[in-house]
């Protein structure tokens, strides 16, 4: 055996431990199947076993299936459909698809007891090999986490997961733990009855073992509830006056939250309903089948790759020049104690980097570090961080107003106004106190870092750390590469994001980077379907139908209108009169500087916010659009069109940054544009959007509107050649192969 340890005690117990050569995580794949049918068989068949215990022999239990290998099957399935016809193709899908879930429930009803010792993080396939299980036993360790997260990758737990879960709590608590696809820690998977016991390391496989010996003259140890006479489903039967209070509501919250997008959700829904229908191995069946149809779908596909393989590529330094030694970060200098600066500075100790705080004065700068106090101590309040956790990111940040503290930074971030002049001495009081061969970064969201590297002595070793905002919970980083920036810096700035376990996207200089391009023309379509007559509800309303996560005027709201006039003005200022419709520059006018509306900061923007109330779309927002549409003419509109305008809007944008080498990578592009502003999870990403549609039938989309709404959405002429030539972005631009885990 390749992938199993297999030793059986003096007592009968059968030991199995998981340890994949050459790899860092247990994974499901092909071989490991394989193998675990053998060992399966040998404890049903050898007299002499009484029970197994499987664990891991790495410091986590098992990452899930190897998506490499799903992705795989939706290879072959395509394959097959040219070479055998598409009824066999889904056909060999199914069988594939259910390979996995027939040796899990062969363990369940093989007549001998398994216990599940779990020593460390499992989830997907590897939970579910778990709750296929007689017994599930973990280790202690604040970090373990088990769970089925599936669904956040376009699938949904296949291997008897979804059905084990359905019967092992009422529907509607399954039916939300496998909708959200959260990670539970040991203490809450044991409260909802996944997990039987939490014992310390040490006495894991002692404790598994000992559950067997104790339970081996019990006759129905090797049976599941499920499959022993009178089992009862935890909610009670689907028709029953609770089960009619569960499905209908859970399929209106699912419409709510999804649009009707994702195809594994929509999958989870059906297999828990017809599943509680039918026996045992019918609903497997059922999973099976539903499974076979999710995998095959394009938006699983495009999930599968970007929100899996491509961000862990590039977490890994899919982008890192290779020739720089990595950086080991004793000290990092944030100039800034804002809204911003104290967030890196939060981020930063985090990972266990002390942080120089800096900021004008020593009150100022103190008052960054008070309000990331405050911050932290909401937190605590809410339950989501604790006292010792404050205090140790507190704890690792001085604030000072003195620049002598940075003299054994390996990298400063500069965080301050957005001012070239205010910047520009900063970096001079920076100058003469920063060490020799450490790195200068700033955090600036609209000033070229060309220009501003020219302000710096030298200008190699200056870059741009693009943070989002909330920059506590954004996932994303861009890095900003100048003209002059050197490897040495990019390197380290990756480094930097690796330690505080952020993604980075490495784009090259230009007006707005990448991310804020494409977001800003999402919320310019919003002001201009406003000034078009179109009601702000029906505007927000469809651009979450489309997929966005909230609507191109409440984000305005959250990242400020001023903010927002600003950038508009500045546009023009660059780029000439003319480039932002004069109307759309008006609408923005009149809200900041007639009506005083900025936005979420000072409670009145499109919306009015009052305190502890929802949010109201702001009543006197009809009299500042030139036009309104009639009740006809509103209900004669084309919704799709305008979801789809929504999503072109932003996906042509991030083809010119394709174009113009902005981006360079195209899971840089995608992957940047869902952790930056949420575009459309189902579709894998601005390019992905595109390559799912085809770019020539995006094309023709983009031609179509360009006529009705104007030179916005004018194809590049990247997109043009492509949609002549029948190629995608994955296919001209394929990344690189990435080597095996
Ligand atoms: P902010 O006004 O909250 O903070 C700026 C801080 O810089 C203030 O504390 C100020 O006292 C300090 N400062 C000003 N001049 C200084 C000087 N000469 N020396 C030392 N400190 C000085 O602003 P912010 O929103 O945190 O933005 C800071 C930077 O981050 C800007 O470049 C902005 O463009 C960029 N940024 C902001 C966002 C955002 O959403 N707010 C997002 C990405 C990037």
């Amino acid at each position: 055996m390749a992938n199993f340890k297999f030793d059986v005690d003096g007592d009968g117990i059968a030991l199995i431990t998981w340890d994949m050569p050459g790899r860092s995580m247990n994974v499901i794949d092909t071989s490991v199947m394989e193998e675990l049918g053998t060992l399966i068989e040998t404890v049903a068949n050898e007299a002499a076993i009484k029970g197994a215990v499987v664990t891991s022999g790495k410091t986590t239990f098992c990452a899930g299936a190897d998506l490499t290998m799903l992705e795989g099957i939706a290879v072959t399935y395509k394959k097959l459909i040219k070479e055998q016809g598409e009824e066999a193709a889904i056909k060999a899908v199914f069988e594939e698809s259910r390979r996995l879930s027939l040796l899990y429930r062969r363990l369940e009803t093989c007549g001998k007891p398994f216990v599940a010792a779990i020593n460390g993080t499992a989830l997907g396939g590897g939970f579910e090999i778990a709750l296929a299980c007689h017994h599930r036993v973990a280790a202690q360790d604040d970090k373990t986490r088990v769970g089925l997260p599936e669904i956040k990758v376009g699938l949904f737990p296949g291997a008897g997961g979804t059905t084990r879960i359905a019967r092992m709590m009422p529907p509607a608590d399954a039916l939300q733990l496998l909708l959200k696809g959260d990670q539970l820690k040991l203490d809450r998977a044991k409260a909802m009855k996944l997990i039987d016991n939490v014992v310390p390391q040490a006495d894991l496989v002692k404790t598994a073992k000992d559950w067997l010996t104790a339970n081996l003259k019990n006759p129905n140890v090797a049976k599941k509830p499920w499959d022993m006479d009178g089992f009862k489903l935890p909610g009670g039967p689907v028709y029953s006056k609770a089960g009619m209070m569960v499905f209908p509501a859970a399929n209106a919250i699912y419409r709510r939250e999804t649009y009707d997008n994702y195809p594994a959700a929509r999958a989870i829904l059906s297999v828990v309903y017809e599943g509680l229908l039918l026996p045992f191995d019918q609903a497997l069946r059922i999973e099976s089948r539903y499974f076979a149809k999710v995998i095959r779908t394009p938006e699983a596909a495009a999930m599968i790759r970007s929100l899996f393989v491509s961000i862990q590529e590039l977490n890994k330094g899919a982008r890192r020049p290779a020739g720089p030694p990595p950086t080991q970060f004793k000290k990092v200098g944030v100039i800034g104690a804002g809204f911003m600066g104290a967030g890196i500075a939060q981020v930063t100790a985090q990972a266990g980097i002390p942080v120089v705080l800096i900021d004008r004065d020593q009150e100022t700068a103190d008052k960054g570090k008070a309000a990331l106090h405050k911050a932290l101590s909401d937190r605590i309040a809410k339950g989501r961080a604790t006292t010792a956790q404050r205090d140790a990111i507190l704890n690792a940040i001085t604030a000072t107003a003195d620049y002598n503290a940075l003299k054994d930074c390996d990298l400063i971030i500069e965080a301050v106004f957005e001012d070239r002049k205010v910047k520009a001495e900063v970096f001079k009081k920076i100058e003469p106190v920063i060490a020799a061969g450490a790195i200068l970064a700033s955090n600036t969201s609209t000033l070229p870092i060309t220009s501003l590297a020219g302000e710096f002595k030298d200008q190699a070793r200056f870059i741009g750390i693009h943070f989002f905002s909330p920059v506590a919970v954004m996932l994303l980083t861009e890095v900003i590469v100048g003209k002059n920036t050197g490897d040495k810096a990019l390197a380290a700035a990756l480094d930097y994001i690796r330690a505080i376990k952020k993604t980075p996207i490495v784009v090259n200089d230009s007006r707005g980077f990448y991310a804020n391009r494409c977001v800003l023309n999402y919320i310019q379509e919003g002001h201009l379907m406003l000034l078009e007559g179109i009601p702000a509800a029906m505007i927000e309303n469809t651009a979450r139908m489309a997929g966005m996560p909230v609507g191109p005027l409440s984000l305005n709201d959250e990242t400020g209108l001023d903010l927002g006039l600003r950038i508009l003005r500045a546009t023009e200022a660059d780029l000439g009169k003319g480039i932002i419709p004069p109307a759309q520059m008006k609408l923005a006018e009149d809200m900041v500087e007639k009506n005083g509306r900025m936005g979420r900061k000072n409670a009145k923007g499109f919306y009015d916010y009052a305190p502890g109330k929802p949010k109201r779309l702001w009543p006197g927002l009809p009299d500042l659009q030139p036009k309104k549409l009639s009740r006809e003419e509103v209900e004669a509109l084309d919704v799709e069109e305008l979801k789809q305008r929504f999503l072109v809007t932003q996906a042509v944008e991030a083809a010119r940054t394709f174009e113009e080498h902005v981006v360079t990578d195209v899971r840089e592009a995608d992957v940047g544009s869902i952790l930056g502003f949420g575009f459309a999870p189902f579709s894998g990403g601005t390019l992905s959007y595109i390559d799912m549609m085809g770019p020539k039938k995006f094309v023709e989309l983009c031609r179509r509107f360009e006529k009705k709404y104007g030179p916005r959405f004018t194809p590049p002429k990247l997109l043009l050649e492509m949609a002549a030539e029948g190629e995608t972005f994955y296919t001209r631009f394929a990344p690189p192969k990435p080597k095996a885990a």
